[in-house]
């Protein structure tokens, strides 16, 4: 049995008193049935130390994750960080792959491929992110493309090394733009990257694997895609950032791992 996992994606947003105000508010709101749930907060590399230290003093067991990372541990990178440096500031959790890195920063299925297998190595969990732009999918090409993706992220990795492994499924088409995929297109392709991951690998590593689904999830639409039998949960970019419907999101995953 898969426990839920709502991730949230501040992306480029929330100052350190920002950041420190949200999370405390979240950490106002917790309660033991948040626990049937794994929560993180992948926050802006500046804020890791300060939210970081509100989860701790608070003794909740909300996680923290890093929104990108260098795959060489030191160096002349200049603008970069890397993973004993989110590791150290308390990060148990990374986003490796997000279609905005992908498209802004050039992020290649090679440079996500070289952070994986970096994060696993040092026992970080990657919360690997694929999707389809509107027009593969108009072109009904979605499947072989995030399919494609997947394993083009994860090769080289053992089947042991999928227990550090999240997929997050986000088409882009509906990111940050309202418009959600339906339950059944979501299940679709969290189901195709299932199958994947047991071709890959093998079915019972497979079985175990955390698939998100990522994209204008809202209280509106969170129990329905949560219905799904392949989504695991959620990487929520939008409602992450107000406590009050990140906590409603949370407590329909709780709800959702009930029945
Ligand atoms: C995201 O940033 O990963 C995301 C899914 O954003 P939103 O929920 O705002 O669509």
């Amino acid at each position: 049995m898969r426990k839920y996992l709502m991730a949230g994606n501040w992306k480029m947003n929330k100052t350190i008193p920002e950041a420190v105000a949200l999370s405390q508010q979240l950490c106002n709101y917790y309660n033991r049935d948040w626990d049937k749930v794994d929560v993180v907060l992948c926050v802006p590399a500046i804020d890791i130390k300060a939210v970081h230290t509100v989860l701790d003093f608070d003794k909740t067991d909300i996680e923290l994750g890093a929104q990108n990372v260098h795959q060489e541990p030191s160096g002349a990178y200049t603008g970069e960080i890397s993973i004993p440096m989110i590791k150290e500031a308390g990060c148990t959790y990374c986003i490796v792959g997000h279609s905005e890195r992908r498209e802004y920063f050039a992020e290649t299925d090679e440079t996500v491929n070289l952070k994986v297998k970096a994060l696993v190595i040092n026992d970080v969990n990657a919360i690997v992110c694929v999707g389809e732009s509107l027009n593969i999918r108009d072109n009904d090409r979605h499947l072989e493309f995030v399919t494609a993706q997947v394993r083009a992220a994860l090769a080289g990795l053992d089947a042991d090394d999928l227990s550090k492994i999240v997929i997050a499924y986000e088409p882009i088409w509906a990111i940050g733009t309202g418009r959600t995929a339906t339950p059944e297109q979501a299940e679709e392709v969290c189901a195709a990257i299932r199958a994947t991951l047991a071709d890959a690998f093998n079915a019972d590593a497979a079985c175990g694997v955390r698939v998100l689904y990522g994209g204008s999830m809202n209280v509106g639409n969170v129990e329905s895609l949560l219905s799904m039998p392949n989504i695991d949960g959620g990487l929520i970019g939008g409602a992450s950032l107000d406590a009050n419907s990140f906590k409603q999101l949370i407590e329909a995953a709780a709800h959702a791992s009930e029945e």
